[in-house]
């Protein structure tokens, strides 16, 4: 890659509200949104990476590193041959991604890292019974069994927090998710208008 991606990143347990401050970030001019997630789920059952994620998704686990970045890179690249995204202008808003320090490792190269938003959440069965409601919301079967969102919880307090001390702490902001998406987003959007251009 001959240029690193200009990136903000969130960050924070599943349920914490990633993906509601992504989207919304995501409909600003020059932001481009990209859910991990959401391009696992793009993929088909009948793709042998879709079975995969789906094995891997039903337990509460993370998919292998190898897959999960070159998946990644095929899908940005896919986004920047069909327009959507441009990286001379664009900034790249990460969420769900990297989700552990070998993949963070593994995209130094990619990612112009400049803020990580850290939403925090110290409330376990506030998150639990968001994600909850979203099991019949958007379909999701990893949000529908009990045991799979605890183990979800606990791979995120093992293998993906240490992610904040890959990034260091002048990078990370860290926000109070249990605020309203309002007032989580003014908190966002604070901090990104005071980043250099
Ligand atoms: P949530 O943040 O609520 O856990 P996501 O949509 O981000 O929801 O992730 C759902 C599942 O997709 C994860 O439990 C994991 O199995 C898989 N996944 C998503 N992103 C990654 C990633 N970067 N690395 C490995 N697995 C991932």
């Amino acid at each position: 890659m001959d240029k690193k991606y200009r990136t903000i990143l969130l960050f924070g347990a599943p349920g914490a509200g990633k993906g509601t401050q992504g989207k919304i970030l995501g409909t600003i001019p020059n932001f481009f949104h990209c859910a991990c997630g959401d391009v696992f789920r793009s993929l088909r059952i009948d793709n042998e990476l879709g079975r995969t994620f789906l094995e891997y998704s039903a337990r509460g686990e993370l998919v292998p590193d190898e897959a999960t970045i070159r998946l990644w890179r095929n899908s940005i690249q896919g986004s920047q041959s069909l327009g959507h995204f441009n990286p001379q202008k664009d900034t790249l808003v990460l969420d769900g991604i990297p989700r552990n320090a070998e993949q963070a490792q593994m995209l130094r190269e990619a990612l112009d890292v400049r803020a990580v938003f850290y939403l925090t959440c110290p409330d376990f069965n506030r998150l639990v019974e968001r994600l909850q409601r979203r099991a019949l919301r958007e379909n999701r079967l990893d949000d529908a069994n009990l045991n799979v969102i605890r183990h979800r919880l606990e791979t995120y307090e093992k293998e993906t927090k240490p992610v904040l001390d890959f990034y260091g702490k002048d990078l990370v902001h860290s926000i109070d998710s249990t605020e309203s998406p309002i007032n989580v987003l003014r908190e966002i959007l604070r901090i990104i208008a005071t980043l250099p251009a």
